[in-house]
């Protein structure tokens, strides 16, 4: 699906109502194809660095006839956390990290975007709802103009960082559809991830390789050297 008739627009290039159509068809598409598959998965690899071999900005759908495994594990931790704190588990998350402001990216009346305490890619962020929204397509007309802006300002943010056109795997997870349509499926919360490769700078990207593929995911912490920090404490906090 391509964004743009234009070639070398990226989003957060585009227009507010530009953004919006976007956010149209991909409500749109999880409609369709949500009526038979029971996983739509809405996804954009932007940049070369990340596999990306079609310059034009676009993002992919894929459905499938089956819960992939990332769906099928989001589904039951949800199911559980409901279960037992009786309040979906992402939207229990978006509220603390609101209150605490310590990992918030960037806010509006309807949108957070913060860095989820799990994150494993440098500058990985999570996109939430303030309101308990299962899928896309249950996006009020005004949440998916605050949508368009929120997406709009983080990516900015993302260029400006390194000043480039910030590469990135990001998707949507929301609510299976098909089959599910009829079940209940309160304990999901409608959200995007966004995977971001780079490191340090426009050129040094994160590879997840070695012991991260082999025992787990590590996190590249850069301390700012203190002074008052005795070696050995200084050693012992960094990754
Ligand atoms: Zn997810």
């Amino acid at each position: 699906m391509c964004f743009h008739p234009w070639s070398d627009l990226t989003l957060p290039l585009m227009s507010l109502a530009e953004i919006r159509a976007v956010i149209d068809k991909w409500a749109e598409l999880t409609v369709e194809l949500g009526a038979s598959y029971p996983w739509v998965q809405i996804f954009e690899n932007k940049g070369a660095m990340m596999g990306c071999s079609n310059p034009h900005p676009h993002c992919q759908v894929w459905a499938s006839n089956f819960l992939p495994n990332e769906a099928r594990l989001e589904d039951r931790t949800q199911r559980q956390h409901l279960q037992e704190r009786g309040v979906p588990l992402l939207l229990e998350y978006a509220r603390l990290e609101a209150q605490r402001k310590e990992r918030l990216v960037v806010e509006n009346a309807d949108w957070l975007v913060v860095v989820p305490y799990w994150a494993v890619w440098p500058f990985q962020t999570l996109l939430l709802p303030r309101r308990h929204v299962c899928r896309l397509q249950e996006l009020s007309d005004g949440e998916r103009d605050s949508l368009a802006s929120i997406m709009k300002r983080l990516l900015t943010k993302y260029d400006n960082l390194f000043e480039v056109s910030f590469p990135y795997s990001m998707g949507w997870h929301g609510a299976p559809t098909g089959p599910h349509l009829g079940a209940d499926c309160g304990h999901w919360q409608l959200h995007a991830h966004y995977y971001p490769p780079l490191l340090r700078s426009a050129a040094v990207r994160k590879f997840m390789v070695g012991y991260e593929m082999l025992a787990q995911a590590q996190r590249d912490l850069t301390l700012r050297p203190l002074p008052e920090l005795s070696p050995g404490l200084r050693a012992s906090c960094s990754l």
